[in-house]
């Protein structure tokens, strides 16, 4: 049974990793977050696992956690990929390096984005430069995070989003939503106005681990998205430089946005940018796994609810202890038919990036 590497909160995430990584020889960083904290007040840490010589020409990185609570899934993953030695079954030319709970504000919260409310991945954009536009965010921010959280007033708002469809179509207002924004602090799938300190660590092992390779290869973890159990691979690296070499590793399952192929918006700041703006970009083939959990509307509808509670409510209320329950819910199917598809999935991709990295 898989279940076991699973965990019900981010704490008890972090000590099978640790454990589990320690049990196979990694050399362990544990990144404390100095700007948020658990929800009893406690210290939070992305944990960094070495598994090889750091000075191997190839690397593969693995994270969790990258939208906070998505990381109930990658950690799962993660630590099945240890507990089962299968990172000890990489090449001899391949260091692994894991990043666990890349937003542990989020996981250990239960909450998708960090301490910023930032979308992490969106954040990944230059700061010193005008951001990208979405302009469509700005019409229909009201109905996304409305006044009251009522049964009626969602009613409103969610028809206010239906007359949005009706008029630019579907892909629109996909984009207008979850496109990313950088007008609204308040609102969701919000790209921040400055790095998050996520983001800012994500450079750092990046530049730590990846400069200088003969090649990269990038597995971050994610749930929200698509069919139910199914992992989606979305192409996470450079369109020009990678794509197709994605495809060839991957079976030609990548999808990508930039040419329409995948369920996700386009988005702008991914996190693969922490590695494109360090390195040269035909040397990274990355991807985002995404595994489909319960559908878009709910997906969204308890991110707004999150959002919603963390405007106006306190972690004692009903309403608050309801909305933590929808986002948990609504990006981690926590039953058994779910992990195992998931896993099933998880071992697929490795097999085919150790394949992959093996070919260059
Ligand atoms: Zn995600």
């Amino acid at each position: 049974m898989v279940t076991q590497y699973f965990s019900d909160n981010y704490f008890e995430a972090r000590g099978k990793f640790l454990a589990a990584a320690k049990k196979s020889d990694a050399k362990i960083e544990s990144h404390r977050n100095p700007n948020g904290a658990g929800p009893d007040g406690q210290d939070i840490y992305t944990d960094v696992a070495v598994f090889g010589d750091p000075d191997s020409p190839k690397i593969l990185m693995i994270v969790s956690g990258t939208h906070g609570n998505e990381g109930f899934c990658g950690s799962g993953c993660q630590i099945a990929y240890l507990q089962k030695g299968l990172i000890q079954q990489r090449a001899d030319d391949t260091c692994v390096v894991m990043v666990h709970a890349l937003n542990c504000y989020g996981f250990a919260n239960v909450r998708r984005v960090t301490e910023d409310n930032v979308d992490l991945n969106r954040n990944f954009v230059d700061h010193n430069k005008s951001y990208p536009d979405n302009v469509g965010y700005a019409d229909i921010h009201h109905l996304l995070v409305p006044q009251d959280w009522t049964a009626e007033s969602v009613k409103q708002a969610n028809n206010g989003l239906a007359i949005y469809r009706s008029a630019h179509g579907v892909g629109a207002l996909q984009n207008a939503i979850s496109g990313g924004q950088h007008t609204h602090p308040d609102g969701v799938f919000f790209g921040g106005f400055k790095p998050s300190w996520s983001n800012t660590m994500l450079r750092t092992i990046v530049n730590q681990h990846c400069l200088e390779k003969e090649h990269v290869a990038l597995l971050d973890f994610h749930t929200g998205l698509g069919p139910n159990g199914v992992g989606e691979l979305i192409l996470n690296g450079d369109f020009k430089q990678s794509y197709e070499r994605a495809q060839r590793w991957y079976n030609d399952e990548v999808t990508s946005f930039q040419d329409g192929s995948s369920t996700s918006a386009e988005l702008t700041g991914m996190m693969c940018f922490a590695f494109l703006d360090a390195m040269p970009a035909d040397k990274l083939t990355g991807i985002a796994i995404e595994y489909g959990t319960v559908s878009g509307a709910e997906v969204l509808s308890s991110m707004r609810f999150d959002n919603w509670i963390n405007l106006h409510e306190t972690p004692d209320t009903d309403r608050w202890r309801e909305g933590k329950q929808a986002i948990r819910d609504a990006l981690y199917c926590d039953n058994d038919e779910w992990k195992e598809k998931v896993w099933a999935r998880a071992q697929w991709v490795l097999k085919h990036t150790y394949k992959g990295l093996g070919s260059i």
